[in-house]
């Protein structure tokens, strides 16, 4: 039983979908319906609140890719050499953000806390009134998996709106989990193999008018992170390269898995299988990441077991074939993550796992 914070088990109704007979996405007209259809879906997971599912009005487009091409791509379509660039962490991810800044010449102003403290929302106030830097753009982490905490975006958006700072918000490991505030955010990053139990290879994009403004004045030169030819795919019904059909088939079905379940339903499932997960732990003594339940991820489970999560995975895996995830860079051997997303959100399923791990511990 896979019960990782992504890629996550896929079910088999999307294993099926895949094997349909591929078409050329590059000459069959019946691609470009297929694609409108994914990003209209998706759309309305982007979208979703606790009430439901309501269209985001941003577009939606889906890359070949990876989740980690959204990133790199994000930054190298809105980020002209010399820009001064906010980027705000209490994790890995968030940190890994000044990396690609770097890489396109960009000034990455890196404002980072503990991977266990809240953001830093006095730290950026200033840094965003300081006459030191010129922002455009800032870059941010809904969800950091690695220590399974869920950000509180709201404040720090509040605060780019005032100062006309465009977002990037790495939303991974949180959409189609939990509500995205994909509406306020600029450029909103997703992947195919989290909470919509799709196989890896697709990256999603939500892009804001003012984000399109931004990168057609950039016109970036890179091309495979280039977002601006995917503005007009649909209306020019041409990609850029050959688009992953097979993914784009598991896309839509996962899609289809997700609505037709009501995401109302999907994001309460994955409450529920979150708090039962945090209070089997707390059960056998263990602490969370975050320190607080309140700010864990409603689709990741970071249980603190210093020096031992290495050997804990390999006897979970081997004494009971229940597959969780150790922690993410220093300190890896110390977290033990338990990801119920997507597919795996399942009170049943957490269960299991946490049954498995109290009789290893
Ligand atoms: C999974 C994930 C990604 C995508 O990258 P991986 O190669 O799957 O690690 C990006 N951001 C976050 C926060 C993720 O959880």
């Amino acid at each position: 039983m896979l019960l990782t914070p992504g890629p996550t088990e896929v079910p088999d109704r999307v294993r099926e979908a895949m094997a349909r007979e591929p078409i050329n996405p590059d000459v069959d007209p019946a691609f470009v319906e297929l694609y409108e259809s994914v990003c209209e879906k998706l759309a309305r997971v982007y979208g979703a609140d606790e009430s439901g599912a309501t269209a985001t009005d941003h577009d939606v487009v889906v890359l070949g890719g990876e989740g980690i091409l959204g990133l790199e791509a994000a930054v190298e379509s809105v980020v002209a050499p010399g820009d001064d660039v906010l980027c705000v962490a209490n994790g890995v991810y968030g940190e890994g953000f000044a990396d690609f800044v770097s890489g396109v010449g960009g000034n990455p102003v890196v404002a980072a806390v503990d991977h266990d403290d809240p953001l830093p929302v006095e730290e950026v106030a200033d840094l965003l009134a300081s006459d030191d830097y010129d922002f455009e753009v800032a870059t941010l982490v809904h969800c950091e998996t690695p220590t399974g905490v869920l950000n509180d975006l709201d404040p720090i958006l509040d605060l780019l709106d005032e100062h006309d700072v465009l977002s990037i918000v790495d939303a991974v490991s949180s959409l189609g989990g939990t509500p995205v505030p994909t509406d306020r955010i600029d450029l909103c990053l997703g992947a195919s193999q989290k909470c919509l139990s799709s196989p890896a290879g697709l990256t999603t994009v939500a892009v804001s008018d003012r984000a399109w403004d931004r990168i057609e004045a950039v016109d970036p030169d890179s091309y495979y992170t280039n977002l601006l030819p995917w503005r007009s795919v649909v209306e020019d019904e041409w990609f850029p390269y050959t688009h992953l059909v097979s993914n784009v088939y598991g896309l839509d079905e996962s899609l289809d898995v997700v609505l037709e379940e009501g995401v109302e339903s999907v994001f309460a499932r994955h409450a529920d299988a979150a708090a039962h997960c945090r209070a089997r732990g707390a059960e056998l003594g263990l602490s969370v990441v975050p320190g607080e339940d309140s700010r864990s991820s409603p689709t990741v489970t970071a249980f603190e077991v210093p020096g031992r999560a290495d050997e804990l995975q390999t006897r979970l895996a081997e004494e009971h074939d229940v597959t969780l995830a150790t922690g993410l860079g220093d300190g890896a051997d110390d977290v033990l993550r338990v990801g119920h997303m997507g597919y795996g959100a399942e009170v049943e399923k957490v269960d299991r796992a946490m049954d498995a791990l109290e009789a290893v511990l």
